[in-house]
């Protein structure tokens, strides 16, 4: 197997290749228009043939919902059955298949930060988008639904085993895996929370009120 993180530092966005060394067939994870030259040349000096672009989760209206990536021959842009995006080749469900030569990733909605965010658990790894960061909780925004969050995270990330390795779209302090016996034990916005606490301390933010239970 192969497999890149490759951060954005202007943004603090982390995105992620990964490949079957053997069929040589890829797929990037969130992929940003800023990185797309450095995924494309790891592309070419590993002889990958890129099949999936997928997001985690778009922002409507978002300008690089897809990008330059995308109009590679043959990769297919794909993102969860409920995310706002208008030029998805495909639209995935909760425990769909992504395979790229023998190897799978397996789709878990996990909405909450926008209503259509899903994760992609490859292996003993999960790449969770932004419905929780390292130690935190996903950012708010027009979408969020701070109940769904809860739910999300407690009933479907921390379900996971242990030493699953738990990788976030963004992280500001430098920071790049987690796992999930760490967060479980460690993420101060859940921990010790019930689901109406966390809604409750969550609105409490300057700037989140609006956002529903
Ligand atoms: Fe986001």
């Amino acid at each position: 197997m192969l497999f890149r993180q490759i951060l954005d530092p202007a943004t603090s966005s982390l995105s992620y290749l990964l490949a079957d060394e053997a069929s040589a067939e890829a797929v990037v994870i969130d992929p940003l228009p800023a990185t797309a030259l450095l995924v494309r040349s790891i592309l070419q000096e590993q002889h990958l043939t890129l099949r999936y672009v997928l997001r985690t989760h778009v922002h409507a209206p978002d300008r690089i919902e897809c990008g330059a990536l995308c109009q590679l021959p043959g990769v297919c842009y794909a993102v969860g059955h409920f995310a706002a995006a208008p030029s998805a080749h495909l639209r995935l469900a909760d425990d769909d298949v992504v395979p790229f030569g023998s190897e799978h990733l397996r789709v878990m909605a996990t909405p909450g930060h926008t209503p259509g965010c899903v994760s992609y658990l490859w292996r003993d790894r999960l790449f969770c988008g932004d419905v929780m960061e390292i130690n935190g909780c996903g950012q708010a925004v027009d979408e969020t639904n701070f109940g769904q969050m809860y739910d999300s995270v407690i009933h479907r990330i921390f379900a996971l085993p242990d030493e699953t390795l738990l990788f976030p779209a963004h992280d500001y302090r430098g920071r790049t895996v987690s796992t999930i016996a760490e967060e479980r034990r460690m993420n101060t916005a859940f921990l010790g929370r019930s689901r109406e606490a966390f809604v409750t301390a969550m609105q409490a933010w300057p700037g989140n009120r609006k956002h529903a239970a």
